[in-house]
């Protein structure tokens, strides 16, 4: 399958930048693999999930398609990162 194949049809708009976007750019916005959206944005378009099936790895496939964390998951994992980064006689 030609990866590239539907890299022309367009998403009307796009809920995380607000305009339209088309899949050649989603297929790889996350890092060089498709955005964890991509399966409910481009549904009504064209079998999407074949098209991840045929192209992506299973791994792959969990890696992309987990849920972003939120800000709040986000934020707690910074100030546990920065928690874990203090020297010990400061703790
Ligand atoms: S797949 Fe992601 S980047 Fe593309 S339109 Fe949907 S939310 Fe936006």
């Amino acid at each position: 399958m030609d990866i590239t194949q539907h890299d022309a049809v367009t998403h009307f708009w796009c809920p995380q930048l607000g305009q339209t976007l088309h899949f050649g750019y989603c297929r790889q916005a996350r890092d060089g693999l498709p955005c964890p959206r991509v399966v409910a944005c481009f549904s009504p378009h064209f079998d999407v999930e074949a098209f991840l099936a045929q192209c992506y790895t299973a791994e792959e496939r969990e890696r992309f398609l987990a849920p972003v964390p939120g800000r709040l998951e986000r934020l707690g994992q910074a100030l546990a990162a920065a928690g874990r980064a203090q020297p010990e006689d400061e703790a």
